[in-house]
């Protein structure tokens, strides 16, 4: 069905639901069951700022402390527009989706040239900062403005989903932008869009939502129907791949050898030890020399392989052999492109690493 007509059609369901009754219990269950989180003791918008991106991908509880720590070293927009990118990845370091720092930075640096230091306050000017989206975007105008923007993030589309029983052909974004907006209508944009990702973060969950304790179910047409696990649709997980890959800890006497990752693409901007992927039926011994010799254009001697480690990421797994090798002179790579360091063994803990680098680093004895 065309989006327009889904729209009408649910609008006339949301008043025959008394949406103004549904507002106010969701409204004031939120008051009372919201969760204390160190983000929604303020509205200053910088703070919401950084906790709406960490937000994204990561989940509440391993965000909390992150966001101390973040706030201990940047707690004003100037502090983190001077800083390096460094210093913001190292803060960063195993929270994953590292492009969620760099744009930080770099819309942190936006905000001190265009804006004089003070986050715009309207949706407009917001999506058009580095890494901010629709969702983000609405979530700042809103929660630390007031603007009645929708934001609309995994939980909420649930909740609408469900509250709606919409299909997946007419979950499309305008869909849940319009629904929402038409359910805002007069109440506090802030508190309105928070209720509705709690509600879903907290009762309105993925797998069995909690029907029974929701204080809107009365407005539930799933729960009404009895089809609330029905809805959303269930995806098929995607099949999680694991890569083998080896890693060059490469000594020259005290100094070990690090380089930094491209500034785009997975893991931009950290620093790494330089290897690559084992080949189908490739030895790891025999793969580091060819990744080494392709990437680096040196022949290292390998003196000792640590144990073996796999690390999950989102999208995908690695089984990782790292190897303590030596080299005869302290080279420049020769076609690599890019910045690289011969650093102390103890300088390590100074620079942002992927967390399976990072593991390894903790985890090798080294000569
Ligand atoms: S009644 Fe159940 S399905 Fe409906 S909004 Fe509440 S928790 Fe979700």
């Amino acid at each position: 069905m065309h989006s327009k007509k889904i729209i009408m059609r649910k609008r006339a369901e949301y008043k025959s639901f008394q949406s103004s009754r549904f507002r106010k219990v969701l409204l004031s269950w939120y008051k009372a069951q919201k969760r204390d989180l160190p983000w929604r003791k303020t509205k200053d918008p910088y703070k919401i700022l950084i906790s709406e991106i960490m937000l994204q991908q990561t989940q509440v509880e391993t965000v909390i402390p992150y966001y101390k720590a973040w706030m201990k070293k940047f707690n004003t927009i100037k502090k983190l527009a001077t800083a390096s990118l460094d210093e913001a990845l190292m803060l960063w370091e195993g929270m994953g989706y590292y492009s969620r720092a760099r744009n930080l930075h770099l819309t942190a640096q936006e905000i001190e040239k265009n804006y004089n230091g003070k986050i715009p306050d309207s949706f407009e000017n917001l999506i058009h900062l580095p890494g901010i989206g629709k969702y983000t975007a609405g979530a700042i105008a809103s929660i630390a403005f007031n603007k009645p923007v929708p934001a609309i993030d995994a939980n909420v589309r649930r909740v609408l989903t469900r509250l709606l029983c919409l299909s997946p052909s007419s979950s499309k974004d305008k869909t849940f932008w319009e629904l929402a907006l038409n359910l805002m209508v007069t109440a506090s944009p802030s508190e309105f869009n928070q209720a509705m990702m709690e509600i879903g973060a907290l009762v309105c969950i993925a797998k069995n939502p909690r029907c029974p304790n929701c204080p809107v179910r009365s407005h539930c047409n799933a729960y009404l129907k009895g089809m609330q696990n029905r809805y959303p649709a269930i995806r098929k997980p995607k099949k999680v791949e694991e890569i083998e890959v080896v890693l060059g800890i490469i000594f020259n006497d005290t100094m070990v050898y690090i380089q930094k990752r491209p500034p785009q693409g997975l893991f931009a901007g950290l620093w790494e030890f330089p290897g690559g992927k084992v080949e189908p039926g490739e030895r790891p011994e025999k793969a580091l020399h060819r990744e080494l010799k392709e990437e680096l254009g040196e022949k290292v001697r390998i003196i000792s392989n640590g144990k073996a480690i796999r690390h999950k990421y989102t999208r995908f797994k690695v089984l990782l052999y790292p190897f303590i090798c030596s080299a005869q002179k302290r080279f420049s790579p020769g076609s690599r492109k890019g910045e690289f360091r011969w650093i102390l063994q103890k300088e390590l803990k100074n620079y942002p690493f992927p967390t399976a680098n990072r593991k390894i680093i903790q985890s090798l004895r080294f000569p």
